[in-house]
């Protein structure tokens, strides 16, 4: 099982690449928005194609494995031809095991051997994710990135509760694994993939790497806030032999300090060769100092959810768009920023339709806070190709 991931340039511990999924490439250090539901909060996916300065738009982008299994259901979306064709988007899609949402969104939770039983948050009925139904499930959707089901430890836990979670990750890891290359090739799009029908039509045979007919599996890393059960997760995961690996379990209330510790650790026994996914982060600040550590993938619900509450990140930092200080203000929510929002709308528009509780807040308050994430990393993968990184890293992040 591999994923062709080509490092083409570094800084420091920093690494500019391409991940070559079945669905286009994804140039790394990435971030990758949260479309929980089949879509990103508000923004429609034509938008997100072209998102930021340079229209290179969204290469990846997420969907949430509880969410869909609960509604519209996976064999619905796997009936209608997996995710990519159901939401109409052709580029890379990863979807997560399923296994955080169960921990922070249903009740009634209990956690065995075997799996987590839940109570749906919709409606109350009852259902069970095991490492094999997670893959069952991410499979019938069809994302290029599938992740291993894990237990995210809850925080804070007791060193011993910790190893224990831990040691369930890993056995869950090593079942989703079998799983997974026993049924990869269901993914909807194994044969129907674009560069196989190309190929049939030139005449060459229909060979493809695996990379083009299945999806691949990232394991996960897990350990609490412990630094020692985090290098040994880390070495325990990597001896399963997966084709990028994934750190689990934080941003769950710990300190940033914590959080950079507990990354610093885990990547120094990751492979290089490898990506490497840091799940659930973070500020623009965090993700840029990430980046620079040798992370190579992020994604977070920060951007769009602080959109829809009226919170802006721009080059000059947050601003709250509600603030009566903006009822006459004629400036860009960011005068620095070149997505379409800035290009077009004042603050004061944006505050006018966010205090009238106008749809039309969220979807450009949401357009922008993503443009200025991929714009973000974009600069970031600039800075890398020019070998120097320190610039972005003293101080607030400014977009060249
Ligand atoms: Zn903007």
């Amino acid at each position: 099982m591999t994923l062709p991931f080509t490092i083409q340039a570094q800084a420091g511990a920093a690494r500019f690449a391409s991940i070559h999924t079945a669905h286009g490439d994804v140039e790394t250090p990435a971030f990758m928005p949260v479309g929980t539901a089949g879509t990103v909060k508000a923004v429609p996916q034509d938008i997100l194609e072209d998102l930021g300065s340079e229209n290179l738009g969204a290469q990846i982008i997420l969907g949430n494995t509880y969410h869909l299994y609960l509604r519209p259901g996976h064999e619905l979306v796997r009936k209608l031809g997996g995710l990519h064709k159901f939401m109409s988007w052709e580029r890379a899609l990863l979807t997560d095991s399923g296994g955080f949402q169960v921990f922070s969104l249903s009740e009634l939770r209990k956690v065995s051997e075997e799996g987590v039983s839940f109570r749906s948050h919709l409606d109350g009925t009852s259902h069970l994710f095991t490492p094999e139904r997670s893959m069952e499930i991410q499979i019938a959707l069809g994302a290029d990135i599938v992740m291993a089901f894990d237990e995210c430890t809850e925080h804070p836990a007791e060193k011993e509760r910790a190893r224990q979670s831990m040691e369930m990750t890993l056995r869950w890891g090593r079942r989703s694994k079998e799983y997974f290359e026993a049924h990869k090739h269901e993914v909807p799009w194994s044969e129907s993939h674009p560069l196989r029908k190309q190929r049939a039509k030139d005449g060459a045979p229909a060979v493809l790497h695996e990379s083009h007919t299945a999806p691949a599996l990232f394991g996960i890393v897990q350990g609490g806030m412990y630094a020692d059960l985090r290098r040994e997760s880390a070495e325990r995961t990597v001896e399963l032999d997966f084709p990028g690996y994934a750190i689990g379990g934080l941003s769950v209330g710990e300190s940033r300090a914590k959080t950079m510790e507990m990354i610093a650790a885990t990547l120094e026994v990751l492979p290089k060769d490898k990506p490497r996914y840091v799940m659930g982060v973070g500020y623009p600040e965090e993700i840029v100092q990430y980046a620079a550590m040798g992370v190579d993938m992020m994604d977070c619900v920060l951007p769009t959810r602080a959109a829809r509450h009226g919170l802006l990140f721009t080059s000059e930092g947050r601003i709250n768009i509600k603030n009566a200080r903006y009822a006459q203000d004629q400036s860009p929510a960011d005068p620095k920023c070149g997505c379409r929002v800035c290009a077009r709308y004042t603050r004061a528009y944006l505050r006018h339709l966010f205090v009238s509780a106008e749809p039309l807040a969220a979807v450009l308050n949401t357009i922008h806070n993503l443009a200025f994430y991929l714009d973000t990393m974009r600069t970031v993968r600039h800075a890398i190709r020019l070998g120097d990184l320190s610039g972005m890293l003293s101080g607030s992040v400014s977009l060249a």
